[in-house]
Formats: structure tokens, C-alpha cells, sequence
């Protein structure tokens, strides 16, 4: 049996069975967010009414949410939990205020990320004190210096950590830390680590931080962007190297399994890969490697099955793979719509690059920058000669976006004639109808949409999204 990828979705799963038992609950833990009931033959037409109707059906519905009717009695509320928050049975980092009416949660609207009917509060994150014990760099396989503080391990918000990054020395100098000092350490929207200053009632015998100035890597002197410092020394920075490859092997790159930060150092420090195209190259020194400690040759095997099976590669991987500076997997899945082959994006010029959704100046300038550079032309041509096949996107496959997705188109739009809207369904391979039926993926909805559309729709769960929301799901290419 397959481990469940996400819980969340698993429970929602089980708790959308039709022969669901509230038996399960003793079993499964969680509450609902939201739903949508009838009761006679009509929509409750109010959050909080849904939540208790379906309490009463015996699934779980938090006990600590409270129908409030003005400002003063959600800050009550917020000041309420801030208190007991930490006496609960579970892990809370704020309070989230819904919009109880649903007629009013239609016209608030969402934009493509969120509802703009419900906003989350948050509370102050906890802060812990640690003692820095030291700070050491890291070399990014862009070059990037940074400072990283090496704390004694402390528990905060339910996890435990040891080193913390400081980011750059600008931000050290603020906070005047020093190692041996003792810090206040914060997790920054519950997720990230940050010192937040240091306790200088307790300094003593506290050392003064330096810079370096040269790459802890290779030695190279380093040269610095604004507040951040880089080893320019690509060609011949270990560290550099060795992250480059790391990156190219990653799931959203070449997507090589079975091989880690520890192996390739090893291979590059007995100098079988010099930079990731000698991946491709490796069953040439298959005796080098199996004279090395624990290289058995069912790994070495395995590790050459996996390197061929990536040689087949989407373009959008590929693009990723050469780790150019600003461009993530979304950026280069964008890039790979715009041309069709690596020779026309290596030629691409500034102005071209900058029509591409989401690729602004700092990134196009980035890939215009990469692809000058000779030595990284020689890597990709490296590549094409171990017969690495892109598969590039062909035309028929770009215009269609919405892949066959039902679209109604319910009401009138201020911007866009129904023609108009007919037609940018159509390019992006979206499909019309006139009737709202169980194929119906999303309702285009404008203002005087027919209420017997609305309900009709809410019967069959079908998404009813603004024009707005259509638009931004064309152009970040956003389709569920
Ligand atoms: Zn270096």
C-alpha cells in the first residue's frame, strides 16, 4: 500500500465517504474548515449554521469557534486564545475571521491565491533563548556567501534546531551579535528560524564578529553586491561545484535518484566528476569508483540506470537544471512555453525574454548574462553529445492550457464581450457549453448572474470564479 502523500487530503477523502461513521472520528483528527449544507430542500446560506448542521451529524467541528457581530468581539476573542493558546491540545498560530454570510462572501470575492473573505490573525511567535556558538559559511552554487550561526539545540514552536542563517553581515552588524554571545531566537511566520537580538546582559567574554575575505571554499577573494558577498571563482570553487551538481540531480531538474550531497563530494574529490556533464560520462570509470570505501557495484548499476533514464528530459526541467540565477521551475516552465528549442533561448534576446508572464528585468538579464558565458555553453554542448533528448513543448500542446476543461460563461463582464471570453476559452483549448451540468469544471461568473445558475451550481459544487480569477489562471497557467 502507497503512504498517503497528504493527510489532509486523505481525511477529507474518508470524510466525503456517503456511508461516513462518525465511529471514525476516535480514529482521525481533524475539524472542518468549511461546507456547504441543505436543510428542507434549501442552502443554509451562513457559515456558522453549515458548521453546527454538520456538527449534528456527527463529524468534528472545533468547539472554539464563536459567531462574532462586531470588531470589539473579535478582539476579545483574539485576546481570549492569545491567553489560553498555549494550553490547548493542539498547535495554533492565529485566529482566522470568516465572513459569515455567504452573499456577502460572493461579492468580497477571491483572487487566485486566496478568498478575500477570510483573513488570518497572528499571533506573536514565541521566542527562546540559545547560546551562538559559532558562525561558518556556506557556499551557494551561485557563489553566494552566507553566514549561517551555529546555536546550542533548543526546541522552538515544536521543532528542534541548531543553526540558524544570518543572511548577510549587514544583518549581523545590527544585531551586533557575537559569538559566545546568548540570542533570542523567533520563528518567522512559524516556519523559518531568526535571531531577533541578543540578551547583553548576559555578554561576556563575547567575540567580536570578522568577515572573511576570501571564499572559505577555494581561497578566491570575495566581491561584494550590495549587502552580499560572492566567490566569482565558478570555474574552480569546489563548493560551487559540488552545489551545481546537487541542484542539476534535484526532482524538479534531471531528477537523478539514488545519489546525494555525500556521494558526489566524494566523486569529486577523487576527481571522477569534475562538473555535473561527467555525470553522463561515469560507466567510464566504473573501476576508479568501486576501489573507492563503500562503492558496491549494485549501486554503481543502479546509480547508471537512474543517469540514462534522466537523459530523457522536458525542456522546463532542462532550463532548470542549468541552476541560471533567478530562474526557479515555474519561471523556466514559462520560459519553455516561449521557445521551441534550447538553441533559440540560448540566442534569446533581452527584450524577447521580458515578454514572457513573470519574467521580469533581474531575470531575463540573469538568462541573457548565463548564456554568454562560454563556459556554460560548453556544458550544454557536453550535454547534446551524451545524447540527452529534450522533449519541447510543440504548438498544439501550448494553446491548450485548459486541456479540454467545461467552462459556463454566466453574466456580463465589464472589459470582455461574451465573444471575447468565448474566444480565450477556446485558444487555451478550454470548451464552452451553455448548461450547467456535472462536467462543468468552473462558471466564468459576472454581475447579474442568474440566481437559478448560482444555485444550481452550488448544488453540483462547481467552482464559480471571477473574470479575474480566470485571467490569472491563463496567465500563471494555474489550472487544478
Ligand atoms: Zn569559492
Amino acid at each position: 500500500m502507497h503512504p498517503f502523500n497528504s493527510g489532509r487530503n486523505f481525511i477529507i477523502g474518508i470524510v466525503k465517504l456517503h456511508n461516513y461513521n462518525p465511529i471514525y472520528n476516535n480514529i482521525l483528527n481533524y475539524y472542518i474548515y468549511d461546507s456547504y449544507c441543505y436543510e428542507n430542500d434549501m442552502i443554509i446560506d451562513n457559515h456558522y449554521m453549515n458548521l453546527n448542521i454538520i456538527k449534528k451529524y456527527g463529524l468534528n467541528v472545533s468547539n472554539d469557534i464563536k459567531l462574532c457581530n462586531d470588531i470589539n468581539q473579535i478582539n476579545n476573542y483574539i485576546d481570549f486564545y492569545s491567553n489560553i493558546k498555549n494550553k490547548l491540545d493542539f498547535y495554533i498560530d492565529g485566529i482566522v475571521i470568516k465572513i459569515n454570510q455567504y452573499k456577502i462572501r460572493s461579492y468580497l470575492g477571491v483572487t487566485s491565491k486566496y478568498p478575500k473573505w477570510a483573513i488570518a490573525y497572528k499571533y506573536n511567535s514565541e521566542v527562546v533563548e540559545s547560546t551562538l556558538n559559532a558562525i561558518y559559511y556556506q557556499v551557494g552554487r551561485t557563489g553566494l556567501i552566507t553566514p549561517i550561526a551555529k546555536i546550542n539545540p533548543i526546541k522552538i514552536s515544536g521543532t528542534i534546531i541548531s543553526s540558524i542563517n544570518l543572511y548577510n553581515h549587514v544583518e549581523i552588524s545590527k544585531l551586533d551579535l557575537r559569538v559566545n554571545d546568548h540570542v533570542y531566537i523567533q520563528k518567522g511566520g512559524e516556519i523559518i528560524p531568526k535571531i531577533i537580538g541578543v540578551n547583553f546582559q548576559k555578554r561576556n567574554q563575547s567575540i567580536q564578529f570578522i568577515h572573511v575575505n576570501n571564499c572559505p571554499s577555494c581561497n578566491y577573494i570575495l566581491k561584494r553586491y550590495n549587502n552580499l558577498y560572492y566567490c566569482n571563482n565558478s570555474k574552480n570553487c569546489t563548493m560551487q561545484i559540488i552545489n551545481q551538481i546537487v541542484h542539476f540531480i534535484s526532482k524538479d531538474a534531471m531528477n537523478i535518484r539514488d545519489i546525494n550531497f555525500h556521494t558526489i563530494k566524494i566523486l569529486y574529490e577523487n576527481k571522477i566528476l569534475k562538473d555535473y556533464t561527467d555525470l553522463f560520462n561515469i560507466e567510464k570509470f566504473k573501476n576508479k569508483i568501486l576501489n573507492i570505501k563503500g562503492f558496491s557495484n549494485l549501486f554503481l548499476d543502479k546509480l547508471i540506470y537512474n543517469i540514462n533514464l534522466s537523459k530523457n528530459v522536458n525542456f522546463k526541467n532542462f532550463i532548470f537544471s542549468l541552476g541560471i540565477n533567478y530562474v526557479g521551475i515555474e519561471s523556466a516552465k514559462k520560459i519553455s512555453y516561449s521557445y521551441s528549442n534550447i538553441h533559440l533561448l540560448i540566442n534569446a534576446k533581452l527584450e524577447s525574454l521580458m515578454k514572457i508572464p513573470n519574467i521580469g528585468e533581474k531575470t531575463a538579464n540573469s538568462i541573457v548574462t548565463f548564456f554568454h558565458k562560454k563556459n556554460n555553453i560548453e556544458k550544454i554542448d557536453k550535454l547534446m553529445q551524451f545524447n540527452i533528448k529534450i522533449q519541447y513543448i510543440n504548438n498544439n500542446q501550448k494553446r491548450y492550457i485548459l486541456n479540454g476543461k467545461i467552462f459556463v460563461i454566466s453574466g456580463v463582464f465589464e472589459n470582455y464581450s461574451r465573444n471575447k471570453l468565448n474566444s480565450i476559452v477556446i485558444d487555451n483549448g478550454g470548451i464552452i457549453t451553455k448548461n450547467v451540468s456535472h462536467k462543468v469544471s468552473y462558471i466564468i461568473g459576472g454581475k447579474n448572474m442568474g440566481p437559478s445558475k448560482v444555485l444550481k451550481a452550488k448544488k453540483m459544487k462547481i467552482n464559480i470564479i471571477s473574470i479575474d480569477f480566470f485571467l490569472t489562471m491563463i496567465k500563471n497557467d494555474n489550472i487544478r
